[in-house]
């Protein structure tokens, strides 16, 4: 379940935000944005940024626009904007009619920009990208002016206006705003707003061949938007004098604050679309989807929930400061969500065969097993018991262990919502050792109840019925790398690709209950963990089931969280 607080935490963000309302800063309206370039799917890192925006939204009553922030043709596709659109709305948030594109305000951008050169404060620059880099400076020392920095307004529209005509090369010339070489702050060294590049665009094909730079797209869209709080991660810092400076000089009507919070990072995977495209493209993963990838679609495959992730979101919270989150506090939330509505199913991923020897041939019980141990509310299904049954191979040992409470020689353990069964014994297959078969007896008086003697069993295993159980495939996962900061490591983050992160298990059974299970729906297969049912590769009678998380809970471990 979704916490809700009284009053959700504050953070330094909404104190903002709070004394803005006070203050009558923006009439007291607040309106956000989230704004994703569409060259990639969605991750969880965009969650939080989602979630921080329409949230604010939300509370203060004002409004969140969903931006798609095309300013750059390469790379940017229509799959990208549908997948953005479909994960914002799964994540359980609404713009209702405020879906909007950059690359919807070129014209007026464009018109901005003549206008920076009208007022003398911009110009061409004919300076080569390399040029460029080398008269920046650097942080100690100051950039050189360019050449063409003192071009005539005149000669400045003209050669603009021949960009925008396609008369030139990419790199040929690009617009520069003209600030101030000597700054401290190298944004603000004439920063580049225009640059060509002949390449189609996913929405506006050819029509243009000039395109603006984030910096310039960015604070002009938020204030055509008439965004009052424009909310971005702290590598945009320093970005926000050229913000500032741009809004001034053109004195538009609206100028919005810009406010930095800290990135999510979390730990044994990697929050960054190029990095990600890179394990789609090199065939590392199965596409954006993966069950293993970091992004809203993988999670959503996988079987999170939205109300889990939110949750993660609103607990994060939002700082000043780059930390790593432990992954751990992600899959408790998960837990925390699926313990409440995941019903309780059993199936069994490694099947022994279980011969209850007095058990009648032919003989068909229907056990009552609840859906929720804790909440009658869920109902309760009936499962088919027989006198053969499969369990889990690792519920039997032949010479068990200390401190396994299973089944062994000698032995005697309940099955789960049926009766004590005692070990009797054990077929060998002959060639390879292993054990094939296990024969016990079972004791009719204990069905799902104690035994009337009150003697003690070594545990509970679960089971299902040979005949009555389905076959399945599991696809169980593992953290995606195998170090908690791949990137942050010397060599290639490739290098540290968990070669276990999935394994299949195509020899699974699973009670009959499941066998209309709907792709999407989230079970607990008891002692084992939250599953999912694959939303592309299941079919009526063949379920393939994602695993979710494991039940252990290793956060609460670590933190002492109830
Ligand atoms: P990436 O680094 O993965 O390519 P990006 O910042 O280039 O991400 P955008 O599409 O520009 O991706 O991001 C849209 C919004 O989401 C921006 O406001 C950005 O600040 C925010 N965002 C991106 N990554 C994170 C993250 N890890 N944590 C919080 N917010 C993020
Ligand atoms: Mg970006």
């Amino acid at each position: 379940m979704l916490q809700t607080h009284p009053s959700p935490p504050s953070d330094f963000i909404r104190e903002i935000i709070e004394e803005h309302i006070k203050t009558n800063r923006f009439q007291g309206l607040v309106a956000t944005r989230f704004p994703p370039e569409p060259n990639g799917y969605l991750h969880i890192g965009h969650a939080k940024s989602v979630c921080l925006n329409f949230g604010i939204a939300a509370q203060y009553g004002g409004t969140c626009n969903l931006r798609m922030d095309d300013t750059d043709p390469s790379g940017e596709t229509r799959e990208y904007v549908d997948s953005i659109i479909r994960d914002v709305k799964w994540l359980g948030f609404d713009w209702q009619n405020r879906l909007f594109y950059a690359s919807d305000y070129y014209e007026q951008l464009y018109q901005f920009a003549v206008h920076l050169i009208e007022t003398g404060k911009a110009y061409v620059c004919s300076l080569s990208a390399e040029e460029i880099r080398e008269h920046r400076g650097t942080l100690t020392e100051p950039g050189q002016e360019s050449p063409y920095r003192n071009r005539s307004v005149e000669e400045n529209l003209d050669l603009f206006k021949r960009m925008r005509a396609g008369e030139f090369e990419d790199g040929a010339h690009v617009l520069r705003a003209r600030i101030d070489m000597g700054s401290p702050n190298i944004t603000l060294r004439d920063p580049v707003l225009y640059r060509i590049k002949r390449t189609p665009h996913y929405r506006v094909g050819m029509k243009w061949c000039i395109y603006p730079m984030y910096d310039f797209a960015h604070c002009l869209s938020d204030s055509i938007e008439k965004i009052t709080h424009s909310i971005c991660t702290l590598e945009f810092e320093n970005n926000r004098p050229l913000y500032d400076w741009l809004l001034d000089e053109l004195k538009v009507e609206y100028h919005p604050q810009q406010i930095e919070f800290a990135r999510l990072n979390l730990s044994y995977t990697v929050l960054s679309k190029r990095r990600l495209i890179e394990l789609v493209e090199g065939g590392y993963v199965n596409g954006w989807d993966d069950p293993r990838m970091p992004t809203l679609a993988g999670m959503r495959r996988r079987g999170y929930t939205p109300g889990a992730i939110q949750n993660f979101c609103e607990r994060i919270g939002v700082a000043k400061n780059d930390s790593i989150i432990d992954m751990a506090l992600l899959d408790h939330c998960v837990r925390e969500d699926l313990n409440e509505r995941a019903k309780r199913v059993m199936g069994v991923l490694r099947p022994l065969r279980l011969v209850i020897d007095n058990y009648p041939e032919g003989k068909v019980e229907a056990l009552e097993c609840p859906h929720h141990p804790q909440n009658p509310g869920m109902g309760s299904r009936e499962t088919p018991f027989s006198k053969i049954l499969y369990i889990e191979q690792d519920d039997f040992h032949e010479n068990p262990p200390k401190k396994y409470n299973r089944l062994g020689p000698g032995r005697e353990v309940r099955l789960r919502y049926g009766y004590i069964i005692k070990y009797a014994s054990m077929v060998k297959d002959e060639r390879t050792g292993e054990i094939a078969e296990v024969h016990c007896t079972y004791d009719p008086k204990t069905k799902n109840s104690s035994p009337p003697d009150g003697r003690k069993v070594e545990g509970v295993v679960h089971w299902v019925s040979a005949e009555h159980s389905l076959p399945a495939e599991v696809r169980l996962y593992e953290r995606l790398f195998n170090v908690p900061n791949p990137l942050g490591e010397k060599e290639d983050f490739l290098k540290f690709l968990n070669p276990k992160s999935l394994e299949t298990i195509s020899t699974c059974r699973v009670e009959t209950s499941l066998k209309d299970a709907t792709p999407g729906s989230r079970y607990q297969f008891e002692r084992l963990g939250y599953f999912c049912v694959d939303l592309k590769d299941s079919s009526p009678g063949r379920p393939v089931f994602n695993r979710i998380v494991t039940l252990r809970d290793s956060w609460v471990k670590v933190s002492g969280v109830k």
